[in-house]
């Protein structure tokens, strides 16, 4: 079966028309007949190869939503016809203790769709079911593919850190992911303080429902929350002063990164001893709780603020997103 996608062929290069054959399909394997693709951060790190794991041609795309249009023997729970989603997980092992336990995403011999193999930005797609995640009969497709990827990143911290309705929380860094962990966090029952340094994004912040946006780089509106938070969540990857976010915390704070951050995160000992705090991180989430955040999405109408190209105009859309112009999220549409 012919692909036909969008692939670049080195580092910083530009999207061309590139197509390739699938070769026979496993016989637990899905293909996936793509209808929308969201663009990720991550999309973009691999085609400049920022993590060193790029290989090239490559499609990116990894926040799909499709049709299902052929199904191994020994594929379970989907069938042609279904409408499904693909994350940045395309495949796990199924056997390990990890993927026996649920937590599929932590696999060891897991395979991401755009690593090695090729993804979303193309008119199909192929996956193992498991990560297949059927979706919701009343799910907006349009605005559904960016919970795939960016959605599910910052849906797990909430499950892991144990957020309560009654918490007090914050959001540093309201983009692709901080505006998704907003609106979580506000239809959780949580009082959200948004962290930004983008005077111009106030009012939009304000209307997605968090209660006050703090100037990341002021030290007194930063000192004017300390000691408030139950759980901070960074969604971006600069380094930040990130003991004046230990401060923000109340004891026992937990402050959780999905932001990856590349250099080494210098964080005072004494600023988690005191008030017994802790500070984690987490990739994406399991092809469960994914299922169980798109259940939420649809019962409380939850949906990334998306900007839509034309697949075609894949090379406008990856320039909107590098010079910072995204509000707050692209899907490409085929
Ligand atoms: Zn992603
Ligand atoms: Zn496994």
């Amino acid at each position: 079966m012919k692909v036909n996608a969008f692939a670049v062929q080195e580092p910083k290069g530009k999207l061309e028309s590139y197509s390739y054959e699938l070769g026979d399909l496993g016989a637990e394997e899905v293909d996936i007949k793509v209808s929308h693709c969201g663009i990720c951060h991550s999309d973009l790190s691999m085609i400049n190869n920022e993590w060193g794991m790029t290989i090239y041609p490559l499609v990116p795309g990894h926040e799909i939503i499709g049709e299902v249009i052929n199904a191994g023997p020994a594929v379970k729970n989907l069938k042609v016809g279904d409408k499904v989603g693909l994350g940045w997980l395309s495949a796990s092992c199924m056997s390990c203790s990890e993927c026996m336990d649920g937590s599929q995403h932590l696999c060891s011999n897991n395979e991401a769709t755009i690593v090695g193999r090729h993804g979303g930005f193309a008119d199909k797609v192929r996956g193992h079911w498991s990560w297949a995640i059927p979706l919701p009969d009343k799910i907006d497709l349009a605005k559904a593919g960016p919970l795939l990827c960016g959605g599910i990143t910052v849906f797990n911290p909430i499950i892991l850190a144990g957020v309560k309705p009654t918490d007090a929380v914050g959001v540093i860094g309201i983009g692709g992911l901080g505006h998704m962990a907003l609106k979580f966090l506000k239809h959780w029952g949580c009082e959200v303080i948004a962290f930004s340094s983008n005077p111009d994004k106030k009012d939009e912040i304000l209307a997605m429902g968090a209660s006050k946006v703090v100037n990341s780089r002021s030290p007194e509106e930063l000192a004017s929350i300390a000691g408030t938070l139950s759980f901070i969540l960074n969604t971006t990857n600069v380094t930040l002063d990130w003991n004046s976010y230990l401060t923000c915390l109340k004891p026992k704070g937990k402050f959780h990164t999905v932001g990856a951050v590349l250099e080494p995160m210098a964080i005072p000992a004494f600023s988690l001893i005191m008030g017994e705090k802790s500070v984690g991180g987490s990739p994406i989430g399991s092809p469960e709780l994914t299922k169980t955040m798109l259940d939420f999405c649809v019962r409380h109408d939850i949906y990334p603020t998306v900007e839509e190209f034309p697949m075609e105009k894949v090379n406008e859309a990856m320039t909107h997103l590098e010079e910072g112009k995204a509000r707050f999220r692209i899907v490409l549409k085929n």
